[in-house]
């Protein structure tokens, strides 16, 4: 296997890992800068060689080895997540080989994919998606965009922010209006205004057309499946992202094949 390769490999497997420290400690009243992870139910201190991405949740078939609490399976999902996510940004990006320009774009969508990513892990866990990770970073997609880091201009991400905050905004107001019941929240919302600061407005109506089609599926088969009540909330956000994500990686079909030249 090329080195390059598996460098990178568990060098986002260990990112991912760090991700789900870093959004655990968010929403939960954890001390975010303790240094060692510990177990969350019986507070011992977690050795290194049971904090291995993925493996270590393996070989200790899914529990604490202490107390034999079962450890979340978001772990290892957000753990391979990562991994994928970062690997293939890396590839792509650097496709062309390793320029500065290409360096700063790599830097700032690792800051921009990672944000999604704990915004998956939050939303999975709490229906949360926490302002640092979302809208607070919206000036790093302006500014990487007036820098020429992104593929699209500051006039493009700061339209994609505004009708990315600004529809999902409407799609909750109007749902509110009609049912009296809350649809959205405003983490969707705030997340939809960083994507669109970094992908821009024709990627914000593919990442929503991707985002409520495949939430529509896989949460109304879930809510079937599991025999849920129908006013069982289900997160939006982790939609949104694959959203994003489908359109950041595969752009070039949605564009060369939807507009007609
Ligand atoms: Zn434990």
């Amino acid at each position: 296997m090329d080195i390059l390769f598996f460098v990178v490999i568990v060098f986002s497997l260990c990112w991912g890992s760090f991700l789900n420290v870093v959004a655990f400690r968010t929403i939960t009243d954890r001390p975010f800068f303790e240094t060692r992870s510990s177990c969350i139910f019986c507070n011992k201190i977690i050795a290194w060689y049971d904090n291995i991405p993925v493996l270590s949740w393996i070989l200790l078939n899914r529990r604490c080895r202490y107390c034999r609490k079962k450890i979340s399976i978001l772990y290892p999902f957000i753990e391979i997540l990562t991994a994928i996510l970062i690997t293939a940004l890396f590839y792509k990006i650097f496709a062309h080989g390793f320029y500065l320009n290409s360096i700063f774009s790599f830097f700032v969508h690792f800051i921009f994919f990672s944000a999604l990513i704990i915004a998956v892990r939050t939303d999975l866990q709490d229906l949360v998606i926490p302002q640092a990770f979302s809208i607070w970073l919206v000036p790093l997609g302006l500014i990487s965009a007036h820098l020429g880091f992104l593929k699209i201009s500051f006039n493009q991400s700061l339209f994609g922010a505004i009708i990315g905050y600004g529809i999902l905004w409407l799609v909750a107001f109007l749902f509110k209006f009609f049912t009296k019941k809350e649809g959205l929240g405003t983490g969707d919302m705030e997340i939809m205004a960083l994507i669109g600061s970094f992908i821009g407005p024709l990627g914000v109506w593919i990442t929503i057309l991707i985002g409520s089609l495949t939430g529509l599926f896989i949460g109304g088969s879930y809510l079937l499946i599991a025999k849920k009540d129908q006013s069982e909330k289900i997160p939006f956000g982790p939609f949104l992202v694959l959203g994003a994500v489908v359109y950041f990686f595969f752009k070039y079909y949605f564009i060369y094949y939807s507009i007609p030249f």
